[in-house]
């Protein structure tokens, strides 16, 4: 039998139509995420078109994207202030209700960012195909499913048919080997990897991470790498499930009933690449190199080490427009420039992990004077872990702003922005021209960068505090 990859297995059995030089392949979808932003549309085009969604049980909404994080808003009688943002909200709860989908609701326990919380809940499984209008579905893949973002028209036909209509897409390894170093994280793995591959690098491929570095990575952190594939260009970044994943998922609420769970782990263990598959591409990193990272323009592939200077633009006009916007020149060192606002948060580092990472170093030191250090964790159940923990205490006692789940500073669109022409070290995935508000500048870092930086009020290196 021909050896396949991880990516081919989950593929084939999805696989309703294969796909003809003239027609793309009918994909099975067995989880559909939706929020607030990308399906109000999709429900209106049911609607009109007299449908029901065809399979409620493999539909799970929340609300992440526009919500807003400060508690009053959400628990108490203040209204949402931002006016965009409290229609989606109502709508959805509208939508959900007139067609049956399950939702956690702004006030629901279970609620939070949808890459964060179906993991937490064990709804994202090995070998499922999961898809979200949202371009981080990607993160899903940790856990060895096929999970890639979709548009608010394909999210009406998966609504409505539980099929996507898909281009097969081709492999790439992405091979990495050694122990990372100290102060080194998963957010500067991923930055590394987009920096070598280029923000179109992976275009047309899903990724496969692997190697022991990989192996050795937490949930959390794989979470975090599978996250940004798509900032490489990818469709979807995976890794094959092993004892760590099936660790993670033991006991989570929907994760397989004890009855189910040994027969669900036997079959998790074959979604593997077979010895011998090949992949159409490759790339191969030695993690025992890294440093951490930090982008300097707009687009995540612009990345340094942090202690590298900003590169010349050598006449590239995006990176010398990028630059512009930046307030940046070819040269510059990073380190020691000044911050006005730190975010820690986002479906790539907002987990309990990444606010473990933040208060190993926020403990006991103050966030310096004029920094906004706003903390979101990614769901209300890492709220609650986290302030469980005493983590949130230390935020606090830094003179940390902490706030209930969302999405918040990612994408800003939630009140939550950076005013014009500030500089922002974000823990997030995009630093796009605007993404964190009219004329933010967004300096993409991992959550040791992001709390060192809010203590010296300086980009800083994290290992000066470990
Ligand atoms: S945190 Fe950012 S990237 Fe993640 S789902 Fe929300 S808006 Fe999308």
């Amino acid at each position: 039998m021909t050896a396949r990859t991880l990516f081919d297995k989950v593929w084939s059995v999805h696989e309703v139509v294969p796909e003809t030089p003239d027609t793309p392949a009918v994909l099975y979808i067995d989880l559909h995420l939706i929020h607030e932003v990308t399906s109000p549309q999709a429900f209106s085009v049911l609607k009109s078109l007299g449908l029901p969604v065809r399979r409620p049980d493999r539909t799970l909404a929340t609300m992440d994207h526009s919500t807003p994080t400060r508690s009053e808003q959400v628990f108490g009688n203040v209204p949402i202030t931002v006016d965009a943002a409290a229609k989606q909200v109502r709508q959805l709860e509208l939508n959900a209700a007139d067609f049956g989908v399950e939702l956690f609701g702004l006030r629901d326990a279970r609620r939070g960012i949808v890459h964060v919380i179906s993991p937490e809940l064990g709804a994202t499984q090995p070998g499922l195909t999961v898809v979200c209008g949202d371009s981080h579905t990607s993160t899903h893949g940790a856990f060895g499913a096929l999970a890639f973002g979709i548009g608010s028209t394909e999210v009406g036909h998966v609504l409505a048919t539980q099929c996507l209509l898909q281009r097969k897409p081709k492999t790439f390894a992405v091979n990495v080997e050694g122990r990372m170093p100290r102060g080194v994280t998963a957010k500067d793995l991923i930055l590394t990897i987009i920096g070598k591959v280029g923000v179109s690098g992976g275009t047309g491929h899903v990724f496969e991470y692997r190697g022991s570095t990989i192996r050795a990575l937490s949930m959390d952190e794989r979470m975090t790498v599978c996250n940004m594939s798509i900032e490489a260009g990818a469709r979807a970044g995976m890794i094959a499930p092993d004892e760590t994943t099936f660790a993670y998922l033991k006991n989570k609420p929907r994760a397989p009933v004890p009855g189910d769970w040994d027969a669900a782990v036997s079959r998790w263990r074959g979604l593997t690449t077979d010895t011998g598959a090949r992949f159409d591409a490759s790339i191969d990193i030695d993690a025992t190199r890294l440093e951490p990272m930090i982008t300097y323009g707009t687009n995540p592939g612009m990345v340094v080490p942090i202690g590298t200077p900003i590169p010349e633009s050598a006449g590239d006009a995006i990176v010398d427009k990028a630059l512009r916007y930046m307030g940046f020149e070819g040269g510059d060192a990073m380190l020691g420039k000044p911050v006005n606002v730190v975010f820690i948060g986002s479906c790539t580092n907002g987990r309990l992990e990444d606010l473990q990472a933040a208060a190993q170093i926020l403990k006991g030191r103050k966030v310096a004077p004029g920094v906004h250090l706003l903390i979101v964790p990614g769901s209300q159940q890492i709220k609650r872990d986290a302030e469980t923990a005493g983590l949130a205490e230390i935020f606090k006692a830094a003179g940390a702003d902490w706030r209930e789940s969302g999405c918040s500073m990612c994408l800003g669109m939630n009140g939550d922005t950076v005013p014009a022409g500030q500089y922002s070290v974000s823990t997030s995935n995009r630093n796009f021209e605007g993404r964190q508000g009219v004329g933010a500048r967004t300096l993409l870092v991992s959550p040791l960068t992001a709390a060192a930086s809010a203590v010296y009020g300086r980009i800083s290196d994290p290992r000066e505090f470990l």
